[in-house]
């Protein structure tokens, strides 16, 4: 019932235009036209315009790596929803944990930019995970509860099932330890269960939730395959096309 989604976060990667239009380019041609997985890319914000030439003709999806809940104004620096998709966007990373641990980003801020999102009919890819010291004192499911109904308040279910949701632990995110498939598939399930219970069954059983974190070719198959994970939001991984595409491979 919920089709499987792909995407590759590239962060701060890499430099410059070209290298940014070849790894696209390879990764477009690697996948060609048919895939029973959606995919998407989201690389930073300059190169957007450029890539999205490249992927024309491609089903791939371009995601924003953030962006601003006004959608025009005096917010130096900022990026607003209207200008993703004016530049090609299908998608927006919202709330990413580098984003509420560098940046002091908030679950109010992320909820604002979700709106703006919805708004303007971007798909929303919003995370959420624990720190390694938030599991050690096993307060993962306290975190999980005080981001999801912070960050997705005031949703109705049918805004709620176009939401996809990434559960990024923190502790695994570009440090090589992969929260394993029995970790990663009892959390996607808690986040299920408390869809289930504010949103209802059937809303719950449309929300496509990623898993993500050091996400790699030779465990994405293991993780993929849990009942409750729906696809995955890969970082370093999707900076090498041959990599990320062996990562929608397992995925089909
Ligand atoms: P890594 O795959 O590098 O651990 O990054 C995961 C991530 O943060 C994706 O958003």
């Amino acid at each position: 019932m919920r089709t499987l989604l792909i995407a590759g976060n590239w962060k701060l990667n890499p430099t410059t235009v070209e290298a940014a239009s070849a790894l696209a380019e390879g990764v477009k041609n690697g996948l060609g036209a048919a895939t029973d997985v959606h995919v998407a890319i989201a690389p930073p914000f300059v190169f957007l315009t450029q890539i999205d030439g490249v992927l024309s003709g491609s089903p791939i999806g371009l995601s924003g790596q953030d962006m601003y809940w006004e959608n025009s104004g005096a917010f130096t620096g900022e990026i607003s929803g209207p200008m993703l998709v004016d530049v090609g966007c299908t998608h927006v990373i919202l709330g990413h944990s580098e984003r509420r641990h560098g940046q002091g980003e908030t679950n109010a801020q992320v909820n604002a930019k979700l709106k703006a999102a919805l708004g303007v009919k971007l798909i929303p890819i919003v995370c959420i995970g624990e720190t390694k010291d938030e599991r050690l004192a096993e307060q993962t499911e306290a975190v999980l509860l005080e981001q999801l109904s912070g960050s997705l308040a005031g949703l109705s279910p049918e805004e709620m099932a176009g939401v996809v949701l990434a559960y990024e632990p923190v502790w695994a995110i570009g440090t090589g330890l992969t929260a394993s498939p029995e970790q990663a598939q009892a959390a996607h399930a808690y986040i299920r269960g408390w869809l289930t219970q504010v949103f209802g069954e059937a809303t719950a059983a449309r929300v496509v939730v990623q898993y993500g974190g050091s996400v790699k070719p030779d465990n994405a198959i293991e993780l993929l395959s849990c009942p409750d994970i729906d696809g995955a939001l890969v970082g370093g991984a999707a900076l090498k096309a041959a990599d990320f595409l062996a990562i929608i491979k397992a995925g089909q």
